[in-house]
C-alpha cells in the first residue's frame, strides 16, 4: 500500500504532511513555504493559478481571484448571501440553489475550486516524495454538516485522490499533540479564517475519544478583517468624503492591508496602514494613511471574539467536564495568535493554553498521523469520533424527531419506528434533517425520499422502521422499511455535496487534463523565481563591480541582466532558464574578480585597511 498524505484544507491556507520513517514531515509548498494559500485565480489569458502566485496577483485581478471557498462548500446560495461574505468575486446560485462562483462566464462549484487547491497539493506531494500519491485524509471543521463533508470528499475525488477519511480538524490537532500512552482531557479551540470549532477530547490507552464538539461555521479572522475594512472605509470617508467601497481594486488593497495590520497587532501595539494613490478626485490623488492600535482593534472585534464563549461552554457541558478538569487547551488556526483571543481562551478555561504547537501546522500533521494509521504504518492509535449535529426526520406538524443525537460516537447505526398520520396512507415521505431545532424548518434539510406501497390500514397501524447509518467519515445513509411488506427505500445523503456522480466524473477528467497545464505553469513560475534570484544577485554584484572594476569586466553581465529582465516576463520558459544560467555564470565570474580585488589592497574596506596581520605571528594582530 502506498503512502497517504494528510491535508488540512483550510479557509485561508492549506497544509499537507506525510509520515516518513516514523516521523511526520510537513511537505513544503512549491514556493518553499510550509503552508499554501487556499487561493485560486483565473487570468484573462485563460491561465489558472493556485496558491501563493494566485494570492500575489489578487490586487490586480480581484474579480477572478477566489479565496475562502471553504465558506461556500455545500451551502445554499440563500444562506451565504445572508451572511455578507465580503468577497470581491461573484457568488450566485445554480439551478439547484447551491452557491457557485462565476468567473469569465463560467460557473464553478465550490468542490471544483477546492479540487484545484487539492490537485496542486497532490502534484506537490508527488514531486516531494518522488512517487504517485493517490490517497489522502482531508480535514474539515467538526461542525461541518453532512452536505459540507460530502462536498469536501467530492473535491478530493475530483483532484484524483481516494479520500480515506474526512477527519474533524480538532481531532486531528489532538492526534498531533498527544502521545497515545497519555491519559488526558483536552480542549481544542480552533479559530481560523472562516470557522470556529471547539472540541473536548479524551485520550485513554491510545484511544482518542471526542466527547463533545460545538462551534460556529461563520466566524473567523475574515470577519475581523471585515470590521477593520469597514473602519478604514468610514474613516477615509469622514476625512476625504470619498467612498472606497465601490472600487473593487481599492477594496482588495484595503482588505489586504487590514489583514496585514491585524496580524502585526498580534505582536506590536500599533500598526500603520499606508495605501498611496488609493483614490483621486478633482484635487488630485488621495493617499490612505492611518494607524490602528491593538486597543482599537480589540474594541472593533470584541463582540465577535465573545461569540466563541457560548459554544465552548456548551461543549464542556455536553462532555460533563468542568474547565478545571481539562489538562491542556490546544490552540489551532491563525486567529488564535491574537492576544485578545488568547485572553478569551484563558477566561473560558481558567488556564493558559499550551504553547508547544504551531497552530498553522498541527491539523495537517494530525491528518498525516491518521493517514499513517489507516495505511497500517501506525498501529498504536484508534480514533473514535462523534457526530457533530443531531440527525432526524420530520414528523407530523413539522416537528423533528431525532434519531442520532449530536455527539454520538461514530460509526453508528440507529433505528426508530414511525407510523402513518392518516387512515389508508400508502406513501410516507421521509424528510431527513440535521440540526438542534425542534421545528423541522429551523434545521438543515439533507434530502427527502418516499416509501410507497404501504398496504391500506388505519392511521397508526403501519410500522415503518427508519434507520440512520453513519460511517467513520461522518457520512450518512438513511433507509425506511415497511415492517409488513418488507419494502425498503434508502438514500445516501446528497452523495456529493450537490454534485451528481456524472458531474464528478466529468470534473475528474477535466482536472486530469488541467494537471498537465498546471505543471507547465508551475515550471514557468519556478523558472521566473530562479530568474528573480539571478536578477537580484546580478544587481548586487554590478553595483560593486561598477565601483571598482573596468567597464569591460562587467559590461557583459550588464547586458545579460537587461535581457533577462525582459525575458523574465515572457512565457518562454526555456529561454528564461538559459538566460538565468548565463546571468548566474557571469555573476560568479564578476564576483570572483571582485574577490580578487578584495584580497588585494584596492578593494579592501577601510576597516580592513587598518589591520595588518603578521603572517607568522600566532599572537594578537598588531595595529598599524
Ligand atoms: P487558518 O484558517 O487557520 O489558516 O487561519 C487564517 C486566519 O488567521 C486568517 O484570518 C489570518 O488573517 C489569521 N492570522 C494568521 N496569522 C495571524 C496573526 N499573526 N495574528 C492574527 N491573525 C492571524
Amino acid at each position: 500500500m502506498g503512502r497517504a498524505v494528510g491535508i488540512d484544507l483550510g479557509t485561508t491556507n492549506s497544509c499537507m504532511a506525510v509520515a516518513e520513517g516514523g516521523e511526520i514531515v510537513v511537505i513544503p509548498s512549491g514556493e518553499g513555504q510550509r503552508v499554501m494559500p487556499s487561493v485560486v485565480a483565473f487570468t484573462a489569458k485563460g491561465e489558472r493559478l493556485v496558491g501563493l502566485v494566485a494570492k500575489r496577483q489578487a490586487i490586480t485581478n480581484p474579480r477572478n481571484t477566489i479565496w475562502s471557498i471553504k465558506r461556500l462548500m455545500g451551502r445554499h446560495f440563500e444562506e451565504v448571501s445572508e451572511e455578507r461574505m465580503n468577497v470581491s468575486y461573484e457568488v450566485r446560485d445554480n439551478e439547484k440553489g447551491d452557491a457557485v462562483v462565476r468567473v469569465f462566464d463560467r460557473d464553478y462549484t465550490p468542490p471544483e475550486i477546492s479540487a484545484m487547491i487539492l490537485q496542486r497539493l497532490k502534484s506537490r506531494a508527488e514531486e516531494f516524495l518522488g512517487e504517485p500519491v493517490t490517497e489522502a485524509v482531508i480535514t474539515v471543521p467538526a461542525y461541518f454538516n453532512e452536505v459540507q463533508r460530502e462536498a469536501t470528499k467530492a473535491a478530493g475525488r475530483i483532484a484524483g485522490f481516494e479520500v480515506r477519511r474526512v477527519l474533524n480538524e480538532p481531532t486531528a490537532a489532538a492526534l498531533a499533540f498527544m502521545e497515545p500512552t497519555e491519559r488526558k482531557r483536552l480542549a481544542v479551540y480552533d479559530l481560523g479564517g472562516g470557522t470556529f470549532d471547539i472540541s473536548i477530547l479524551q485520550v485513554v490507552n491510545g484511544v482518542f475519544e471526542v466527547m463533545a464538539t460545538s462551534g460556529n461555521t461563520h466566524l473567523g479572522g475574515d470577519d475581523f478583517d471585515a470590521r477593520i475594512v469597514e473602519w478604514i472605509i468610514s474613516e477615509f470617508k469622514r476625512e476625504h468624503g470619498l467612498d472606497l467601497s465601490s472600487d473593487p481594486v481599492a477594496l482588495q488593497r484595503i482588505r489586504e492591508a487590514a489583514e496585514r495590520a491585524k496580524c502585526e497587532l498580534s505582536t506590536v501595539l500599533e500598526a500603520g496602514i499606508n495605501l498611496p494613490f488609493i483614490a483621486s478626485d478633482e484635487e488630485g490623488p488621495k493617499h490612505l494613511e492611518m494607524s490602528l492600535t491593538r486597543g482599537l482593534l480589540e474594541s472593533l472585534i470584541e463582540d465577535l471574539v465573545k461569540l466563541t464563549r457560548e459554544p465552548s461552554e456548551k461543549a464542556l457541558n455536553d462532555a460533563s467536564v468542568r474547565p478545571e478538569e481539562i489538562d491542556h487547551v490546544l490552540l489551532v488556526g491563525g486567529s488564535t495568535r491574537m492576544p485578545f483571543v488568547r485572553k478569551m481562551v484563558e477566561d473560558i478555561f481558567h488556564q493558559k493554553p499550551a504553547h508547544s504547537v504551531n497552530p498553522d501546522e498541527v491539523v495537517g500533521i494530525g491528518a498525516a498521523v491518521e493517514a499513517s494509521v489507516l495505511t497500517g504504518q501506525r498501529k498504536d492509535l484508534v480514533l473514535l469520533d462523534v457526530t457533530p449535529l443531531t440527525l432526524g426526520v420530520e414528523t407530523l406538524g413539522g416537528v423533528m424527531a431525532p434519531i442520532v443525537e449530536r455527539n454520538t460516537p461514530i460509526p453508528i447505526k440507529r433505528s426508530r419506528m414511525f407510523t402513518s398520520a392518516v387512515d389508508n396512507q400508502q406513501v410516507v415521505s421521509i424528510h431527513v434533517l440535521q440540526g438542534e431545532r425542534e421545528l423541522a424548518e429551523g434545521n438543515r434539510s439533507l434530502g427527502r425520499f418516499e416509501l410507497v406501497g404501504i398496504p391500506p390500514a388505519k392511521r397508526g397501524a403501519p410500522r415503518i422502521e427508519v434507520s440512520f447509518e453513519i460511517d467513520s467519515n461522518g457520512l450518512l445513509s438513511v433507509s425506511a422499511k415497511d415492517a409488513i411488506t418488507g419494502r425498503l427505500q434508502s438514500m445516501r445523503v446528497n452523495p456529493s455535496g450537490g454534485l451528481s456522480e456524472d458531474e464528478i466524473h466529468r470534473l475528474m477528467k477535466e482536472a486530469e487534463a488541467n494537471a498537465e497545464i498546471d505543471k507547465a505553469r508551475m515550471r514557468l513560475v519556478e523558472s521566473r523565481n530562479a530568474a528573480d534570484q539571478a536578477i537580484y544577485d546580478a544587481q548586487r554584484v554590478l553595483e560593486a563591480a561598477k565601483k571598482h572594476l573596468e567597464k569591460e569586466s562587467w559590461e557583459e553581465l550588464d547586458t545579460a541582466l537587461v535581457s533577462l529582465r525582459m525575458t523574465r516576463d515572457t512565457t518562454d520558459r526555456v529561454r528564461i532558464a538559459k538566460e538565468t544560467s548565463r546571468t548566474s555564470e557571469l555573476v560568479t565570474q564578476v564576483s570572483r574578480l571582485i574577490e580578487v580585488l578584495d584580497s588585494g589592497s584596492i578593494g579592501a574596506s577601510e576597516e580592513q585597511d587598518q589591520l595588518y596581520v603578521l603572517e607568522d605571528s600566532p599572537e594578537e594582530p598588531h595595529e598599524l
